[in-house]
């Protein structure tokens, strides 16, 4: 298992700090705001109430049904309770997906550069990550067709990803249309909806019923410690990952779940203030790396990253954010951290605070003029 780069950057940099040095934060997506204050009531209160039990291993009904309404609501799409089980958190819902899915050799199609952890799972679980190249100039949109050629007996499933960490794209509906009709399984991962500055993102619900949904509240509700998120499944698939669920975790923590409910209930007003917070902070970053001479083609249009071309400083990515950590103090993450497709770029993360933001791009001005 190959480690999780980011995290190893993270350390890094917190090394550094209890040196007493300061580090400017930009390479971890992680949302500075706090967790709204209904969420937190809302679990306090399940535990004052004696809510500390097991649940039931698929998540409380109350969830599933808050869930269901909410991707009725989003989407217009009907998803019946029963097709929904609860994870802790997107990551580990992925996993027991994966882990249901795939038998030593089977293939998982998912684009490069992706989300780092992606092929690392495949790769534990005894598969084969399939790589298609993303080009910035075909704004980093998946072409069909190139994984149409990818597709072997093989293949258990393509694993998409809108809006897109690292890119922060917004895959168009056709994109989307034609890859739900390829014929293997789609695994969506859908952590990053609400979170959309422009156009809007669409679930693969919306093209098919026999797809997969990942997602989770970490983004949206500024809830990563909380460790909560979600599986939308065909009801065939459901039993298999269900058995995993009660052998390996029983059920997800049960206070949380109840912060689930009151996010998706409750949460709405937080999330429109934090899209207006975020795109103000994009916007800001946008033209600052222009200015910097780090340009990006095409603005991201969701999430709360910026993925840019930083090979004219060094075409080793990660050599690269090495030397910024330590000659300019920003911490950033390194492109091929995303795979082969990603490097020569870093990812920036304007999920930091504008302060920290406003900081990391003058450090990185500097840096950037030798
Ligand atoms: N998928 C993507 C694309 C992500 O960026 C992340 C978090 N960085 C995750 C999944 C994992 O999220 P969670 O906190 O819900 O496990």
């Amino acid at each position: 298992m190959p480690s999780f780069g980011v995290m190893d950057i993270l350390e890094r940099a917190m090394a550094m700090e209890e040196r007493g040095e300061d580090i400017v934060h930009l390479e971890i997506g992680e949302p500075d705001f706090d967790t709204p204050d209904v969420v937190k009531q809302a679990a306090i209160t399940a535990i004052k109430k004696g809510e500390t039990k097991y649940t039931h291993s698929l998540g409380l009904a109350a969830l599933r049904q808050a869930i269901a309404r909410s991707i009725q609501k989003d989407y217009g799409v009907e998803v019946s309770q029963e097709r929904i089980m609860v994870t802790a958190g997107t990551s580990n819902g992925l996993y027991l997906l994966l882990s249901s899915l795939i038998e030593k050799g089977d293939e998982v199609i998912m684009s490069t550069p992706c989300y780092s952890c992606y092929p690392n799972f495949v790769s534990y679980l005894g598969g084969k990550p399939v790589l298609v190249r993303l080009d910035e100039k075909a704004r980093f949109q998946p072409d069909p067709a190139a994984i149409a050629k990818k597709i072997t007996r093989r293949t258990k499933a393509i694993l998409i990803n809108s809006p897109s960490n690292p890119t922060g794209m917004v895959m168009d509906p056709d994109v989307i249309e034609r890859i739900a009709s390829l014929g293997p399984m789609v695994v969506s991962d859908e952590i990053y909806h609400g979170l959309v500055y422009e156009g809007r993102a669409r679930s693969i619900l919306e093209y098919t019923d026999d797809a997969f949904v990942i997602n989770g509240f970490s983004k949206k509700y500024a809830m990563t410690g909380w460790r909560l998120g979600y599986i939308i499944a065909p009801e065939r698939y459901v039993r298999p990952m269900q058995k995993i669920q009660q052998n390996f975790s029983i059920s997800v923590n049960s206070f949380v779940q109840w912060g689930g409910v009151a996010a998706l209930n409750r949460g709405g007003a937080f999330v429109r203030k934090s899209v207006q917070e975020y795109d103000r902070r994009r916007l800001y970053m946008l033209k600052r790396l222009e200015e910097i001479g780090l340009p990006v083609a095409h603005p991201p249009q969701g999430a709360y990253y910026f993925f840019t071309n930083a090979s004219r400083l060094g075409k080793d990515s990660m050599a690269l954010t090495i030397r910024i950590l330590e000659e300019a103090k920003v911490a950033v993450t390194p492109g091929i951290d995303f795979g082969p497709g990603g490097e020569g770029y870093l990812r920036l993360t304007y999920a930091s605070a504008m302060s920290q933001i406003k900081k990391g791009l003058a450090r990185l001005g500097k840096f950037a003029q030798g």
